[in-house]
């Protein structure tokens, strides 16, 4: 009998079988049934398998979160299935990143919650590289490699909809950062407030037009063009069209007909060249993650123009601010003005949660953020 990361390999019964640790039913600490057998294990897999059939999410804070995975971490096997209960514990917290670095003891494992970053656990040096190896198993980079960059993808059902993963070499070893997707929202999930929300909703009937949504980088830019887009899906037919860099969540594994397509210059796509490409593909609807260059404010400007709805992200500190970075990319002021259907914008603060102790809102981390979004409608919605 062989543990693996799955469950239990047996030698003799039935053959060479793999029973998996769902199929198994506890019946005392060492004994347990799977497919109407039942099994007296030594103790070492014995404790191994009720760790496995212990084992929930924690659905506490921070502390609870903590013993989890430290629990989690000190089991001899199963890198890949600790990798997956690592990133289900992360989500099941509301953290929105998950950092493992290797240090001069091991590796210091973090969570972002509410903007901050917070110690979860510290992993010795050989199971934190068997576990950040594990992770670049699920997210389909190499395993077996730390020098070089690498950027990856883990799907994922459940709390957690999808889950970005770069890796890195660095002076002490590696580093990983997992950005976890949660569920994508709808505008009314997004906590704009009900007048921000009405308005955002009037502005996006329009058919043709420009429309804005700004704010600094980690303002959540891209959760609302998610939502708005969602949005768009499911209230109009027709061909809709994003572009970024980088795609963060896949919207048609979340059931949105949205095609995504991801801005990577290296291979000429360009978010100029796939602008371009978007008024040639008879799209509806054009959302781009942000306008950057100056072809892309002219591009951007030119759908907007010719027939197509374009929502468009902005680095700006204001709505003003918005308006003027496209001028200074050269967009035509009066073209500019006459396509603007309105601006979004938008600040993600961080406060204080006001409990004192950690609550379900905070989740321990003692802050929460709380989003601040005004609209600011153009001349060309008041046509
Ligand atoms: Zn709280």
């Amino acid at each position: 009998m062989r543990l693996l990361d799955e469950g239990l390999q047996l030698r003799q019964w039935p053959t060479r079988a793999v029973l998996r640790f769902d199929d198994f039913e506890r019946l005392d600490g060492r004994t347990l049934r799977a497919r109407g057998r039942a099994f007296r294990l030594p103790e070492e897999i014995a404790q191994a398998v009720r760790l496995e059939l212990d084992w929930v999410a924690p659905r506490g804070g921070l502390e609870d979160a903590r013993a989890a995975v430290g629990q989690l971490l000190s089991r001899p096997h199963g890198a890949r299935r600790t990798a997956e209960r690592l990133l289900s514990a992360a989500a099941q917290l509301g953290a929105s990143d998950v950092h493992l670095e290797a240090d001069a003891g091991g590796w210091a494992i973090r969570v972002r919650l509410a903007g901050d970053l917070h110690d979860l656990a510290r992993a010795s040096a050989e199971s934190g590289t068997r576990l950040v190896a594990a992770l670049k198993g699920l997210a389909g980079v190499l395993p077996y490699r730390s020098d070089v960059l690498q950027e990856g993808r883990i799907p994922r059902s459940g709390v957690c909809a999808d889950v970005r993963a770069s890796f890195a070499p660095t002076a002490m070893g590696e580093r990983a950062a997992l950005r976890l997707f949660g569920r994508l929202l709808r505008l009314g999930e997004l906590g704009l407030g009900p007048g921000v929300l009405d308005k955002v909703e009037r502005a996006l009937e329009a058919r043709t037009g420009l429309m804005l949504v700004a704010g600094s980088t980690g303002a959540g830019k891209t959760t609302t063009l998610y939502a708005a887009l969602e949005h768009l899906a499911r209230t109009r037919r027709g061909a809709h069209l994003s572009l970024e860099d980088p795609v963060e969540q896949r919207l048609r594994v979340a059931g949105i007909p949205v095609d995504q397509i991801e801005i990577e210059p290296s291979r000429g796509l360009t978010s100029g060249a796939l602008l371009a490409a978007a008024l040639r593909q008879d799209v509806d609807v054009i959302a781009v993650g942000e306008i950057r260059t100056p072809a892309d404010a002219r591009l951007a400007l030119e759908a907007a123009h010719t027939g197509r709805l374009v929502l468009a992200g902005v680095h700006a500190g204001s709505p003003a601010e918005a308006r003027q970075r496209l001028v200074d990319l050269g967009a035509d002021p009066a073209l500019l003005d006459a396509a603007l259907r309105g601006v979004l914008f938008q600040e993600l603060e961080t406060v204080d949660c006001g409990c004192g102790a950690g609550c379900e809102r905070c989740r321990g981390a003692l802050r929460v953020r709380r989003l601040r979004a005004e609209l600011q409608l153009g001349e060309g919605g008041a046509r």
